[in-house]
């Protein structure tokens, strides 16, 4: 992978992958663990003449989306909220929305590329809890044109990633917020930089806490990197999988911008809307 620059002038932070998020990670048993490993690990080859490629969404084989459920992933609506990146209900002039007005948000707005449902949750799943980080691209490329447009807003905005706890990333092999973001950058060449800030403690999942328990889980979990340059930018665009309640996104850009000065705006290949909000980080 090509290397990131470094907002940070000091040494950057160790890849870090996260906890919670998404729906509940099932304990894989041992054959799990190790095909998770494997893919994780760059075993695709291999492993595809033991697993033959099959789609996430359906389970047909020799591709790992079809058409059909490909055709299924429903977009966010162009009218979102401004703030908070609700799909819309016809806002027709710049304002918050009912569910982000009177909430103290870290970042200046939020944006998700599809609603997190159906196929949508299911990439994200294989590719956070099933080791498919070969997942990264195709779900980049499904998710470009709301990139490129969340660019075009923030032209000149550094692009990075959701910081996690390196025990995390340890154990999934991977960041999937890092390889999404790095995908996303490779396709519209965005420049991309590594996080400043780190995951400096490990966090229980935020599933049936309120939005002060979530904020109390978080707190003091990020850490700024000191000397900070920030290349004539304005703005951090922060890339991550899921957002739901947007605490963690809140949480981290709190210490982005304590750290850089900088706006930071959120995307997210995909987000939470209704019931799905339910339980979830
Ligand atoms: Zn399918
Ligand atoms: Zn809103």
């Amino acid at each position: 992978m090509t290397p990131a620059r470094h907002l940070s002038a000091a040494a950057p932070p160790a890849v870090e992958g996260r906890t919670g998020g998404s729906g509940g990670s099932a304990r894989p048993g041992r054959l799990g663990r190790a095909r998770r490993w494997w893919r994780a690990h760059g075993g695709d080859v291999f492993w595809s003449v033991l697993f033959p490629q099959r789609c996430v969404g359906c389970g047909r084989f020799e591709t790992s989306l079809c058409t059909d459920c490909r055709r299924s992933l429903v977009e966010v609506c162009p009218d979102h909220c401004p703030r908070c990146g609700r799909s819309g209900v016809g806002w027709s002039i710049p304002a918050w929305c009912p569910e982000c007005v009177g909430l103290e948000l870290g970042f200046s707005s939020a944006r998700g590329a599809f609603l997190y449902e159906g196929v949508a949750r299911d990439l994200v799943t294989s590719l956070k809890y099933e080791g498919q980080r070969a997942l990264a691209p195709l779900m980049a490329e499904l998710a470009v044109p709301a990139f490129r447009q969340a660019l075009a807003e923030r032209p000149g905005a550094l692009v990075t990633w959701m910081p996690a706890h390196r025990t995390t990333t340890r154990q999934r092999g991977y960041n999937q917020a890092e390889v999404l973001a790095r995908a996303l950058c490779a396709l519209t060449g965005a420049t991309l930089v590594d996080p400043p800030v780190r995951k400096v403690r490990r966090t229980r999942h935020q599933r049936g806490l309120d939005r002060e328990g979530r904020r109390r889980n978080l707190r003091g979990a990020f850490d700024p990197l000191p000397a900070v340059s920030t290349e004539r930018a304005k703005e951090v665009l922060l890339v991550d999988d899921v957002y739901t309640t947007g605490a963690t996104a809140s949480e981290v850009a709190e210490v982005v911008k304590g750290a850089t000065g900088l706006a930071v705006h959120v995307f997210t290949f995909c987000r939470t809307e209704g019931e799905a909000r339910s339980g979830l980080q």
